[in-house]
């Protein structure tokens, strides 16, 4: 129960009222039957590496604004997170990438469009410069050294934190095939 709740119901307009289903206080529309079960949000994020760097994006619009996260967006529920995450990197970026395979699952609580996970990809791209869109503006490579401080919510700070300490040698063996060296 917050303050994203539903007041009515979204298939007759009928009034909701809480009762409890499968274990839990729901909100009930004694008019037609429906129940709003509240699911987690799916996001995608591409980690994109150039030699030792990650490409970052700043955020043009709220939440987070201004602040930096990775190529990424929330997976549509006719495609696949993949198809998804190729989608959101060509139009935050220009970048036509592949996905490699995964890297993490983070689960956020602090967004205030809602709960959700960012799943994050490991991805290889043809060596496009990025370029700044409506979303996200000043694509920039970071090494681990140079992350910026202010790295948005919803995963994103999770999942660039993982990626600077390192805790994937896998996707780093990847990442040097992918690029033929370095
Ligand atoms: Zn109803």
């Amino acid at each position: 129960m917050s303050d994203r709740d539903p007041s009515f119901c979204i298939r007759c307009g009928g009034t909701l009222e809480s009762a409890e289903i499968d274990t839990r206080v729901r909100w009930l529309c004694p008019a037609c039957g429906w129940v709003h079960y509240p699911q987690l949000k799916v996001g995608v994020g591409a980690i994109i590496e150039r030699g030792e760097s990650i490409l970052l994006l700043r955020r043009t619009t709220a939440p987070f604004q201004a602040m930096w996260n990775l190529p990424a967006g929330y997976v549509e529920e006719d495609e696949s997170p993949e198809r998804a995450l190729i989608r959101e990197v060509l139009e935050e970026t220009g970048i036509e990438v592949q996905v490699k395979s995964i890297a993490g699952a983070h689960y956020f609580d602090d967004d205030p469009r809602g709960n959700g996970v960012l799943l994050t990809f490991l991805c290889s791209s043809n060596g496009t410069d990025p370029q700044p869109s409506a979303e996200a503006t000043e694509p920039t490579f970071f090494t681990r050294e140079t992350i910026p401080l202010e790295l948005a919510g919803g995963g994103h700070d999770q999942a660039i934190r993982a990626w600077q300490g390192g805790e994937s040698p896998h996707n780093r063996a990847v990442q040097r095939t992918a690029f033929g060296g370095g």
